[in-house]
């Protein structure tokens, strides 16, 4: 690394995505920089983790404070699909059965921003806009206000803002139709701690997400004004916020290039029905930091490290677009199926040599 480079990786974003990539990268001797314009992490939704990511949880050194926090975590959630339900298990393996994870927002992104700052990641709340800093077709830093703090690489995890792509004035790649989520709070307690009811106009969500509180997510197709909240959780009463978001699938046109990486939401967008939005902002902010990693340790090519990033993410948005049409197509027939724009799709997907060195790097 040249030697006017003051952090290794400065990381815009410190949600879930961009302080994933700080403590994996500060686990590991890097110089992160975590830049984010919030000072505290706000009430959002995002609660119900896919049981996978308690792998991701014990890396990262948090799984103990998670479960400290964490008052629900559910076997199994109960489907409804017109007249049918049924329960589905999460599944299990020889330690036993798998478990989600519940838990406010807020918590899980004090803990993992705790975690990073105990790491040595510096932390910066910065209100006002920041620039990246262009010079060479290259990322050399990110303008703060008249600051410039130069870096070997810089990743993005700004969530739906998609703060690089903006400012590099491109725009996100759609593959749905519009589609909106809305969301809401309710103070009590249900029987099932996570249902999903879905039907030819859409679906609805209700989880337990702590002792006394429950979060209602819906989406339903062509429907972008707020919706009653689901019948089932109409005798609680209303606490806290709501809102809606646009989780129209989409992804970035490039999510990795000379000196950058883009991670968590303002990568790719799918809505809340795959489940994994979370668990997939993790993973990312991960990837992303051990190939930079990699490309600083001179052990990979820097466009290698790019290019490996940017097929792995394209298979997950391929997955889940797959998954979530699948699960669309068994509701209504006339669901206009996606039509997955070629920069983002099958048919440009690049397959890595297997020999490729960064086949064997994280994730
Ligand atoms: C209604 C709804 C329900 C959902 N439910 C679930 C669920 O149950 N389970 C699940 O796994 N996922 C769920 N998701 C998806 C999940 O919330 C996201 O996938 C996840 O939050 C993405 O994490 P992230 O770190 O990429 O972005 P974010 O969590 O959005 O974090 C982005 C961070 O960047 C900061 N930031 C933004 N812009 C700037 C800027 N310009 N400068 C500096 N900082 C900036 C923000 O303050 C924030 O701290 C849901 C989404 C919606 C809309």
């Amino acid at each position: 690394m040249a030697k006017d480079h003051v952090f290794d990786l400065a990381v815009v974003g410190a949600g879930p995505a961009g302080c994933a990539a700080a403590i994996w990268a500060a686990e590991r001797g890097l110089s992160v920089l975590l830049v984010d314009r919030s000072k505290s992490p706000r009430v959002r939704p995002g609660e119900c983790l896919h049981p996978g990511i308690e792998a991701l949880f014990r890396d990262l050194g948090v799984l103990d404070q998670v479960l400290a926090k964490c008052q629900v975590r559910p076997l199994a959630r109960t489907v409804f699909v017109g007249e049918e339900r049924r329960v589905e298990y999460f599944g299990s393996d020889a330690e036993g059965p798998w478990r989600a994870f519940h838990l406010a927002r807020a918590e899980l992104d004090d803990i993992l921003r705790d975690r990073a700052e105990h790491l040595g990641v510096t932390l910066r709340i910065h209100r006002s806009r920041l620039e990246p800093v262009v010079s060479g077709g290259r990322i050399k830093g990110i303008d703060l206000g008249g600051q410039m703090l130069r870096c070997a690489f810089v990743i993005d995890a700004t969530g739906q803002s998609a703060w690089l792509t903006r400012a590099l004035g491109r725009r996100p790649v759609a593959a749905s139709p519009r589609m909106t989520a809305f969301f809401g709070y309710r103070c009590g307690r249900m029987f099932d701690e996570q249902m999903f009811l879905a039907d030819a106009a859409g679906w609805q969500w209700v989880a337990q997400v702590s002792q006394d509180v429950v979060n209602w997510t819906s989406m339903h197709f062509g429907v972008h004004k707020a919706p009653h909240p689901p019948d089932v959780i109409s005798s609680l009463s209303p606490c806290g916020i709501s809102g809606g978001a646009d989780v129209t699938w989409r992804m970035a046109p490039h999510v990795a290039g000379p000196s950058y990486f883009i991670v968590g939401d303002a990568a790719l967008v799918t809505d809340p029905a795959s489940g994994n939005g979370v668990l997939r902002a993790v993973m990312s902010g991960i990837k992303a930091a051990s190939n930079a990693r990699a490309a600083i340790a001179g052990q990979a090519l820097e466009t290698a490290a790019a290019r490996d990033y940017e097929v792995w993410l394209r298979r997950w948005f391929v997955a889940d677009v797959d998954r979530l049409v699948s699960m669309y197509d068994s509701l209504r027939e006339d669901w206009q199926t996606p039509c997955v724009d070629s920069r983002v799709g099958r048919q440009s997907l690049p397959l890595l040599p297997s020999r490729s060195p960064l086949t064997s790097l994280a994730y």
